[in-house]
């Protein structure tokens, strides 16, 4: 096959949902019909495993949090699916939000008694800025849901999102019945079998009539299922493939993760309508130019960092979104700030395990083990040419001034700083003046999260104590004298960023706001785009 068709088949997706929806189950269900694991509680034990392996991920078991973000890739029927696992807890957000800035489509997955959450909300913003394709996968409908119809009404009214089901559900809880294929008219059957394993695989179906339903649902059942049908066919738009493109219609799933159904029928649905890699804005020297995943030549770009994978090495592993090309292992490959790397050992992710990839495509993310010199928005390709566009670095919710038990471990306290902030998960500040630590992150979970890490990883007690800042800015001006005498003038209240980039570090939004009224010839920013 052409690297143009293995692209074609590459299928990039996330999983938004707010905590509890159900999103851990579904990815479980979702490998389980997928064929990439085999028996329920796999995922599960693989996460044991890895979590009696490392110390600070005593938090992520403690809280039933997790922590860490991967990527797991499984083949189904003609397609090769990469799932990008995104970090459930609020905390962590910012990790997600550049997950989604490497996935081509996203499965919003909603509690069916709860509808959309804050934190569907926020994520599904995210989507919508860059207009990802989004699929809903109403979860729980073994427990009471609220009515179908409501459920959709607030996707359309709190999204702006047409909705177009697929399938209708009968009833919900415990008179869930399963759920009819408005495409095909067959019935799906819930299998209710309490106490035993589900069935993996789609449901059994009874072919499509009304008729054929009698005697197998209740009464009354069947006809608020034939009520409800008739009403949706008539007052919803058809499912339609452009509109879900554009990100302005979603198909809509009923199922129940934990048994295991409407898992299979929400992975048909992707395997259909999910679409192939798409075109990736970017610079080539400075011109705008748009990627295309059959361009020959290798690109990509690093949305995560994960560092310490295997506690015993202190390599790290950079996740490279490739967006065009046929990659191959040990090529060379050049980032637009002329970083080279010779890519010996790239990691493939399956369910259960990693692998080298001998080729990858347009779609696919590897692992590329290194110590330290790629970060998060970096762009690799052959040429060293491309830069793309939109990785966001945001500004931190929460500044904190880091300081180490024993005064004389203060270098290592940097340096172990430095290496947590280079994942970019976390935000490390230098004040023009003095010698203090400051760390920026969006939530206080971080905080705990480096404490424990610090101490695993470096032997370093650290404290986190209240700065003397609340709020960092990054500064830009296309003046360059006029930003080095704003700098000069703000000394103690500016610093530089993990690459050096000038920040405006200020006790509250109020400072930011007056600094700004006064040097209009400068521009405070909440994010800063990695060049
Ligand atoms: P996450 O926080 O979104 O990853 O949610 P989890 O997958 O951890 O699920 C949260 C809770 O909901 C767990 O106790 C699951 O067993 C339960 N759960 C998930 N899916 C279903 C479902 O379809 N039906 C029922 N009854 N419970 C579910």
């Amino acid at each position: 096959m052409s690297h143009i068709e293995e692209a074609a088949r590459r299928r990039t997706f996330a999983i938004i949902s707010h905590p509890d929806a159900g999103k851990t189950t579904l990815t479980e269900n979702l490998l389980l019909a997928g064929g990439a694991i085999r028996a329920a509680g796999e995922v599960a034990a693989r996460g044991a495993q890895r979590r009696t392996r490392s110390d600070w991920m005593k938090i992520e078991r403690d809280r039933g949090i997790s922590v860490s973000a991967s990527v797991m890739t499984f083949e189904y029927r003609d397609l090769v699916f990469n799932l990008l696992d995104t970090p459930g807890h609020e905390d962590f957000s910012e990790d997600t939000y550049r997950t989604l800035t490497a996935a081509d489509c996203a499965v919003m997955v909603l509690d069916a008694a709860k509808g959309i959450e804050p934190q569907t909300l926020k994520l599904f913003e995210v989507c919508r800025l860059r207009d990802i394709p989004i699929v809903t996968f109403i979860n729980k409908m073994d427990r009471e849901a609220l009515e179908p119809i409501e459920l959709l009404d607030e996707v359309q009214d709190k999204l702006q999102l047409d909705t177009a089901p697929l399938y209708w559900p009968a009833a919900s809880g415990q008179r869930f019945a399963g759920m009819k294929d408005l495409t095909t008219g067959e019935f799906c059957q819930f299998d209710r079998r309490p106490g035993e394993a589900p069935v993996i695989g789609p449901a059994q179906r009874i072919p499509g009539s009304n008729e054929a339903l009698i005697g197998k649902l209740d009464d009354p059942v069947h006809a608020e299922l034939v009520e409800g049908v008739e009403m949706v066919t008539g007052l919803l738009p058809k499912f339609d493939p452009d509109a879900f493109n554009a990100g302005n219609m979603t198909p809509v799933v009923f199922g129940s993760a934990l048994r295991h159904f409407g898992v299979a029928e929400l992975l048909n649905t992707l395997h259909d309508f999910a679409p192939a890699p798409r075109d990736q804005k970017a610079e080539r020297k400075d011109v705008p130019v748009m990627v295309h995943p059959s361009d020959p030549a290798v690109s990509g770009f690093v949305f995560k960092i994960q560092a310490n994978m295997d506690p015993n090495h202190r390599d790290r592993v950079a996740f490279l979104r490739l967006c065009s090309g046929e990659f191959k292992r040990g090529m060379r490959l050049k980032s637009a700030s002329g970083k080279q790397l010779n890519i010996h050992n790239p990691l493939m992710f399956l369910a259960q395990d990693r692998e080298i990839a001998e080729t990858a495509y347009a779609g696919d993310v590897i692992g590329v083990p290194n110590h330290g010199q790629l970060r998060v928005g970096d762009s690799l390709s052959e040429s060293g040419e491309i830069q793309f566009a939109g990785i966001p670095n945001f500004a931190p919710e929460l500044l904190r001034r880091a300081r180490v038990k024993d005064p004389m471990k203060a270098k290592h306290l940097r340096k172990a700083l430095e290496s947590l902030a280079e994942e970019g998960v976390t935000q490390l500040f230098k004040p023009a003046i003095g010698s203090d630590m400051i760390v920026g992150a969006v939530g206080q979970l971080q905080f705990e999260v480096m404490t424990e890490r610090v101490a695993a990883e470096y032997n370093l007690e650290v404290v986190f104590e209240p700065a003397p800042y609340n709020v960092a800015r990054w500064l830009a001006s296309e003046d360059p004298q006029k930003l080095e005498d704003f700098l000069d003038r703000n000394k103690s209240a500016s610093g530089t960023d993990l690459d050096g980039a000038p920040v405006y570090l200020a006790k509250n939004a109020w400072d930011v706001g007056y600094a700004q009224e006064k040097n209009p010839a400068i521009r405070f920013t909440a994010t800063r785009e990695r060049s």
